[in-house]
């Protein structure tokens, strides 16, 4: 298999040939189709498999749509919401995105803890379609009305199984009852507990496995 393969737009292409990545791993291969055709997933992969581009690449094939739509310049509503556990992944994830997305205009941005919220405050109220965040830190800026996920089709959850950890569950809940009905919802986590699975039960609707 090849990433020439999933048909995903020259844009996300040329960002992978410039890193060098050469062929999908496994966990990408499995998740890229099934994303693409708008279904949830619910993904068991560990940090180094490759997942954050096994979620990110369809995910910004999927909103290129409304990076190509005539709107408002002004306009960018958070499309699709990165939930994370930490600071550090945040980050992370935050650099990859911004990586693939570079030939595209879809604007990422990212919220966490631990810092002044005003710096933030500033990027969330300018838009951007892609929202990477850490749970608590989501919920002050939405308290504050510097966010608004009304528009947001799209909800991943990164290393589901630390945010859990971590006691965001009460957190997680407030957010997903703020976005649409209508979504599609990826999961992904290193271990498969009942109480991951009963999130999942929960938030995803006939979720495909897919698992490395
Ligand atoms: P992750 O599991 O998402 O943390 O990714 C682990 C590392 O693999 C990151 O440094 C990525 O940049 C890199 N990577 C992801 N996909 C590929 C690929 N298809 N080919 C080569 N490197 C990749």
């Amino acid at each position: 298999v090849r990433f020439g393969d999933f048909g995903l737009a020259s844009e996300i292409l040329k960002a992978l040939d410039d890193l060098g990545y050469s062929s999908p791993t496994p966990i990408q291969s499995q998740a890229i189709p099934v994303i693409l055709e708008g279904k949830d997933v619910m993904g068991a992969a560990q940090t180094g498999t490759g997942k954050t581009a096994g979620y990110s690449l369809p995910v910004l094939q999927s909103l290129l749509y409304y990076a190509n739509a005539s709107m408002s310049p002004a306009r960018h509503p958070v499309r699709a919401l990165i939930l994370v556990p930490t600071r550090e992944l945040a980050d992370q994830v935050y650099e990859d995105v911004r990586k693939y997305a570079k030939y595209t205009s879809l604007r990422t941005a990212v919220v966490f803890g631990g810092v002044d919220m005003s710096g933030q405050t500033g990027i969330l109220r300018a838009g951007a379609e892609i929202l990477i965040a850490t749970p608590g830190r989501l919920l002050d800026h939405i308290q504050q009305k510097n966010v608004n996920l009304g528009q947001t089709g799209i909800l991943v959850l990164d290393e589901a199984d630390r945010m859990l950890d971590m006691g965001f569950l009460p957190d997680l809940q407030r957010i997903v009852n703020l976005l649409p009905k209508k979504r599609q919802n990826l999961l992904f986590s290193a271990t498969f507990s009942s109480e991951i699975r009963k999130l999942a039960n929960s938030f995803l609707d006939r979720p495909v496995s897919v698992e490395v």
